[in-house]
């Protein structure tokens, strides 16, 4: 069987990957599969371990690292998060197309190990859009916040490692951008 396209989306925190990530799951002729992550970070109102995350301490985290269980890992505004590889490859040997959530520096290490990989970078309209829509979570502290807007800037700078950029200017325009990146992608491999 074929192996499936392994896909990476970045983009800033708070610009909206995972609003246009549940959109493009909607069409089912893109054949996907989302990579939980692993994360120290505790988890938001309404996140449920083992669909959004896989909720874990430090000590578990730093375990799986040591047994070479991590595809990529980085350290974000304090916390741990990494892809677990097993699973990853189990769904690229059953043909999926697994997408792959995570910020650039892991994004980095993904892309010299996988040079293959269909990388897409989303972009806020504008910083001002960008900073609305973190206070509009209203779940950080200010200081987290101005992290995350900080973090944000250094992490635009970077988009131009990817082979996409995609600007999320309304949720079912950057989908619908995207899924025809990654249908584009999935014809010329055939
Ligand atoms: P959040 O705390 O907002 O859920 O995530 C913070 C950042 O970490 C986001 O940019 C998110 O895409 C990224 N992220 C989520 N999972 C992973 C992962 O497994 N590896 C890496 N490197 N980044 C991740």
């Amino acid at each position: 069987m074929a192996k499936g396209l392994l896909i990476i989306l970045s983009g800033p925190s708070g610009v909206g990957k995972g609003t246009v990530r549940a959109k493009l799951f909607e069409d089912e002729s893109l054949n996907l599969a989302y990579s939980i992550s692993m994360t120290t970070r505790e988890a938001r109102p309404g996140e449920v371990n083992g669909r959004d995350y896989f909720f874990v301490d430090r000590e578990t985290f730093e375990k799986k690292v040591a047994e070479g269980g991590l595809l990529e890992h980085a350290e974000f505004v304090g916390n741990y998060y990494g892809t677990p590889k097993d699973h990853v490859e189990e769904l690229l040997n059953a043909g999926k197309n697994v997408l792959l959530e995570i910020e650039v520096q892991g994004a980095l290490q993904v892309m010299a190990k996988c040079p293959h990989a269909l990388t897409i970078f989303l972009v806020p309209p504008s910083m001002e859009e960008l900073e609305r829509r973190i206070r509009g979570r209203r779940t950080e502290s200010e200081e987290i916040v101005r992290q995350r807007l900080a973090k944000a800037e250094r992490e635009i700078k970077t988009k131009d490692n990817y082979k996409h950029v995609v600007v999320n200017n309304t949720v079912d325009q950057a989908a619908t951008d995207i899924a025809a990146i990654i249908k584009t992608q999935l014809q010329a491999a055939q």
